[in-house]
């Protein structure tokens, strides 16, 4: 099979074994590869396991065109049942670990079981072996990741901070300084007592089609240079539109989601004057030099140095236009220096910076109305704008220290939970995952895609957002995003596509250059598989839907594509977008809309008809039947 490495890694940490099975040969018609192999696997050998038993399993997927030179066909995706969440959980980062794997003859690795000390997986070619990494376990993710590339000369590293140790359920994976931030699945190694994962490959991926390969290669990159947004996208990184979202569109939430748009950031600013936070600002002021994701040739991401002041020599790869949101605007930060700094303790730490921010600007709210004291968090006035206070919770969260990590650690859902009195009115979360950095009541199909996201609510699921802030996109015109009309379809059709994005690995930051159109020549020159863009939509469909089927077999429907009370009761009090929220029977609507279109059933289920249709009769003998 041509563009496959052909063979499954299983590594099992309880009994030390490692196991090599051949792909099924009918999985790349049906699944295509990477995040769509996992998908299937998952569903078939995770069964109501608790996502922190020994029973639960990490699997780590490059995409499909990984390593074979495509740009920004960078991403691995990782997978497991997520303790955050407890629904199907997905990570993904732009990271050379999946390319280390394939090329060392893996397409997928699926780490199962329990080890009783920590240890580290080393993938060296065949050799595959289990490590002691004791002296690791503590360290944070920059030493770990330095200590194993000294000692692997030319690997590649996957690994967790103090958060993944101490179980924090948003714990991240750090990918050489790229995260797998989302779904808390450095808990999951945390639980596995894997310290991380080091992976080496010298061969190179065999391809259907040098030729037809190499003009993909020269003919989507002189694409990607030359598309206007590029450039600014080097310059600027992910955050370049932060004053139009802010100030022009009203939708970036802030404080805990109290306004729609950061208003200490921009009210005292003087005409042409720009926002501390505006990357047009700091930018030039901080960055050091880009840094991709490898084989990507129009990096967003950027090195950046704080070299004077009260923060001097924090360095780190950031920040991006979440955690500007994340643990700037939610919290009322507006130093970007102070921000660099909170960044790089969740980087160190192995904390997903999304769900920290969040869960700490609702610990905020709650001091601010009283719900919380002094005493509940270990002398610490929770102050927003507090930078100190909040370097001080980041730390105790990531090491479940004192009453505050022991409150916090968990994310917002748990936490809002543990401390009741209302405060699950003011958490920030859709089936317990912390939503980024859009707010939901100004963009009525970016709501959508967040209540019904198979992995809790986020932005890249469906990707919907900017369709929804530009009005139009791909297939798309006319969207009118205060409207509830005609969301089903829309959010639908995104998920199904950027489904495929992640199955090939690819960037969904290059979604506006290259559409699904330009992925049938790529899969056949890596491949020799001709597949149209219907064709691959329709995995996505296939993929997405096993993806419901395994949170619908949890118990996972209706009930739970649901959205913060705070969007649904609280319109936006100032801004472009002032009086927008999302009425309950709205979304009630929306979400009718949406499981017609996806031909599910009112529950939310994938009906036994759709699951046939899409070509998974095994799934739907078991979910599907009476839907
Ligand atoms: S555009 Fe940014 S996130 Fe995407 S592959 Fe390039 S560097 Fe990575």
């Amino acid at each position: 099979m041509k563009g496959y490495a052909g063979k499954f890694l299983k590594v099992n940490l309880s009994d030390s074994t490692v196991r090599r099975e051949e792909i099924p040969k009918d999985f790349p018609k049906r699944f295509l590869g990477g995040m769509g192999f996992a998908s299937w696997v998952l569903y078939q050998e995770l069964k109501h396991f608790d996502p922190l038993s020994p029973e639960n399993k990490l699997i780590v997927a490059p995409g499909l065109l990984a390593a074979t030179g495509i740009p920004t066909a960078s991403k691995t995706v990782f997978i497991s049942r997520s303790p955050l969440t407890r629904v199907f959980g997905r990570a993904v980062a732009g990271a050379s670990f999946g390319f280390a794997l394939k090329k060392a003859g893996y397409d997928l690795l699926i780490v199962e079981g329990k080890s009783v000390e920590p240890v580290v997986i080393c993938i060296d070619d065949e050799k595959v072996e289990i490590e002691d990494a004791n002296d690791l376990w503590g360290k944070n993710v920059r030493e770990v990741a330095q200590t194993l590339k000294s000692r692997y000369d030319k690997a590649s590293t996957a690994v967790i901070g103090p958060a993944g140790e101490n179980l924090s359920l948003i714990a991240d994976i750090d990918c050489e300084e790229r995260q797998a931030a989302r779904t808390g699945l450095g808990a999951v190694m945390g639980s596995k007592k894997l310290k991380g994962m080091v992976a080496k490959g010298t061969s190179k991926v065999e391809v259907a089609d040098w030729d037809a390969l190499r003009s993909v290669i020269v003919k989507w990159s002189k694409n990607l240079r030359e598309h206007p947004a590029s450039k600014l996208d080097i310059k600027y990184g992910t955050a370049e539109f932060y004053d139009w979202i802010n100030r022009d569109k009203g939708v970036f939430p802030s404080r805990n989601w109290q306004q729609g748009y950061f208003h200490k950031s921009f009210d005292k600013l003087k005409e042409k004057e720009l926002s501390k936070l505006d990357p047009y600002y700091w930018a030039p002021i901080y960055t050091v030099r880009n840094r991709p994701c490898p084989n990507c040739t129009k990096p967003c991401g950027r090195i950046v140095r704080i070299t004077e002041g009260k923060y001097a020599g924090t360095e780190l790869d950031g920040p991006e236009f979440e955690t500007i949101y994340s643990l700037g605007g939610n919290l009322e930060i507006d130093d970007v220096e102070a921000l660099c700094k909170l960044h790089l303790v969740c980087d160190l730490y192995g904390l997903d910076a999304l769900s920290a921010g969040l869960t700490i600007s609702w610990a905020m709210e709650a001091f601010e109305k009283g719900l919380l004291n002094k005493e509940d968090l270990d002398g610490v006035e929770l102050q927003f704008g507090d930078v100190d206070a909040t370097l001080e919770v980041l730390k105790a969260m990531a090491l479940r220290k004192g009453k505050i990590g022991q409150l916090l650690a968990d994310g917002v859902k748990a936490a809002s939970e543990r401390l009741g009195k209302g405060s699950e009115k003011f958490a920030i979360h859709s089936k317990g995952l912390e939503l980024p950095a859009y707010d939901l009541r100004g963009m009525k199909g970016m709501a959508l895609a967040s209540a019904v996201s198979v992995r809790g609510g986020d932005h890249l699921t469906a990707g919907v957002y900017g369709t929804e802030l530009v009005g139009k996109w791909w297939r798309f015109s006319g969207v009118n995003r205060f409207s509830a009309e005609n969301k089903g379809f829309e959010v639908k059709i995104h998920q199904d596509l950027m489904a495929v994005y992640d199955i090939l690995g690819v960037c969904k930051f290059s979604r506006h250059m290259f559409y699904v159109e330009a992925f049938p020549e790529m899969v056949k020159a890596v491949t020799g598989m001709n597949m149209d863009v219907s064709e691959l939509l329709m995995i996505g469909e296939r993929v997405y839907n096993i993806q419901r089927a395994f949170n619908a077999r949890e118990g996972f429907g209706r009930k739970y594509d649901t959205l913060p009370y705070r969007v649904l009761t609280e319109p936006i009090p100032k801004g472009k977008s002032k009086g927008s929220y999302v009425k309950p029977k709205e979304l009630e609507r929306m979400l009718d809309d949406y499981y017609q279109a996806r031909g599910w059933s009112e529950d939310g289920v994938p009906t036994e008809a759709k699951l046939v249709a899409l070509g998974l009769p095994e799934i739907a003998e078991e979910i599907g039947a009476g839907h």
